[in-house]
């Protein structure tokens, strides 16, 4: 049993550690603090995982022989998680972010089943309550895990088309039953204490079987533009199962922890489903996102190729440039060139702005995050909603590196995979030059209309390489700032 002491010397760092939580998440509102944010939640994890080590003086002197092996287990897993994610963190190109962001999420959802899983082959017998908000807690986070795995796979290309079969619905109904049916049975044969848990230990890996396929399964057949809305139910899948886990262990700081991404989760996924004007079940459990059927008709008009150096200049004499960027741009690191770019824009007069979609790259916010890397203010970027009526007056259009997002196949093709997102409406300025390598098409893996159109002209290359030739250009020219 732990003290009186001890005891406030748990709740006091849990506390602590809630609060730097919280306080961090709320730095994390605004690009200009985030970054602080991020590290006062970093040491609110510091406190919690160093306060879990305040319980060992509580061990029963039963199992306080195998106190020394067990923190010494405890630490060597921290030291190669730590020096993993340390390791890892350092060198993760900015483009691999959102598959290693998804391959740490599913770990959050692994580690809130790992500890069910101790839970439930634990040798105590639990309360009906416990045992239910044990098994959900296993349940979402297996679902986590596995499906977050997937998630990676897809982000890093390993698997680069949604996988669907007829009948897959039905079947990925039956797998939930049965996963719901095996949990119902632990807890009606566990609940007079006759059958211990222990005693089924076969009924537990069937269920955490069931669980962990389906996460695969639900996974698999998700695919094309609908991956964002994915990647943030499982952010809150995550946050869910870990605060459930909390609850099972009566430990505050996990609950608030879990909460709180459970929470965050949960309103990104709304906001992602928002952007992408779908309902987070029409995601989940239909086959939007079918990129297979889809066939696109005959798209009029040609691809116009244009010099950058000739489309630099023409923006240097435009009034007026909205930029759009997307995920060719996070690949070419161009972020930097560009700002530099804009502010040659911006000395000869030209009124510039950015112009974000809420599902553009492969991450949540990833564009602001490569903006305010590049130290664009601001001021200078406006979201979807607030800008879309202003590319019908604007001079020019500069897609770089993006695609999907500004498919005008979204407002027309009903058949089309995007059908129905809010896009951005690039093909409303009066020109717009877009740069990219090639032909390459987007996430959803549909032709883009917009290249083809009559005020379209297509910048090829490297997004970084045509920007530094885009400066060259307007360098070139000689001509003096405007006041
Ligand atoms: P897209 O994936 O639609 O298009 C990116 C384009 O960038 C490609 O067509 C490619 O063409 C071009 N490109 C790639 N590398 C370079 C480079 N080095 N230089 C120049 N161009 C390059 O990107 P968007 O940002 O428009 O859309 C995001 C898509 O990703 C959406 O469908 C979204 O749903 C999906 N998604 C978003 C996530 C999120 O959370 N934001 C998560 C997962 C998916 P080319 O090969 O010819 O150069």
């Amino acid at each position: 049993m732990l003290t009186l002491i001890e005891q406030l010397g748990i709740g006091t760092a849990d506390l602590a550690a809630a609060f730097l939580f919280l306080y961090g998440l709320h730095r994390m509102s605004s690009p200009v603090t985030a970054p602080s944010g991020i590290f006062v939640a970093g040491i609110g994890m510091a406190v919690a995982v160093l306060a879990s080590f305040l319980y060992a003086f509580g061990v029963g002197t039963a199992a306080r022989s195998n106190l020394p092996v067990n923190i010494g287990l405890a630490v060597v897993a921290l030291g190669l998680g730590g020096g993993a994610a340390w390791w890892s963190g350092r060198k993760v190109a900015m483009t691999a972010m959102p598959q290693m962001v998804a391959i740490y999420n599913g770990m959050g959802g692994g580690a809130a089943g790992a500890i069910a899983a101790v839970e439930l082959f634990g040798i105590k017998a639990q309360g009906k309550t416990e045992l239910i908000v044990t098994l959900l807690g296993a349940l979402i986070g297996a679902v986590s895990l596995s499906g977050s795995l997937i998630a990676w796979a897809k982000l890093d290309g390993v698997i680069n088309k949604p996988f669907r079969v007829k009948g897959q619905q039905a079947f990925n109904a039956l797998v939930m039953l049965a996963t719901v049916a095996v949990g119902a049975y632990i807890v009606v044969a566990s609940a007079d204490k006759a059958v211990l848990v222990l005693a089924m230990p076969t009924t537990i890996y069937l269920f955490f079987g069931c669980a962990l396929a389906l996460g695969i399964l639900m996974t698999l057949p998700i695919g094309g533009a609908d991956m964002p809305v994915v990647i943030s139910i499982f952010n809150a899948f995550t946050g869910l199962a870990v605060g459930l886990e909390g609850y099972v262990l009566q430990n505050p700081a996990l609950m608030i922890a879990g909460m709180v991404v459970g929470a965050a989760g949960m309103l990104l996924t709304l906001l992602m489903a928002k952007a992408m004007n779908r309902s987070v079940s029409n995601v989940v459990f239909t086959n939007f996102g079918e990129v297979a059927k889809h066939k696109q008709g005959k798209i009029k008009g040609s691809l116009k190729p244009m010099q950058p150096g000739d489309a630099g200049i023409a923006m240097r004499y435009a009034a007026s440039v909205i930029i759009v960027p997307g995920y060719g741009l996070a690949v070419s690191q161009g972020q930097g060139k560009l700002f530099e770019f804009v502010k040659l824009l911006q000395a000869g007069g030209v009124l510039v702005k950015f112009a974000i979609h809420p599902v553009a790259g492969r991450m949540p916010g990833q564009m602001d995050v490569l903006l305010a890397e590049a130290g664009v203010p601001y001021d200078l970027i406006v979201q979807l909603e607030d800008i879309n009526d202003q590319f019908a007056s604007t001079d020019v259009a500069l897609v770089i590196g993006a695609n999907d997002v500004v498919n005008p196949a979204a407002r027309t093709d009903k058949s089309s995979a995007i059908y129905g997102m809010p896009i951005l409406n690039a093909d409303q300025a009066k020109k717009v030059f877009v740069i990219k390598r090639g032909e390459g098409k987007g996430y959803a893996g549909i032709v883009n209309a917009l290249f083809y159109a009559d005020n379209c002209d297509m910048v090829y290359g490297d997004a970084q390489t045509v920007l530094i030739k885009m400066i060259e250009a307007v360098r070139g020219l000689n001509l003096p700032a405007v006041a």
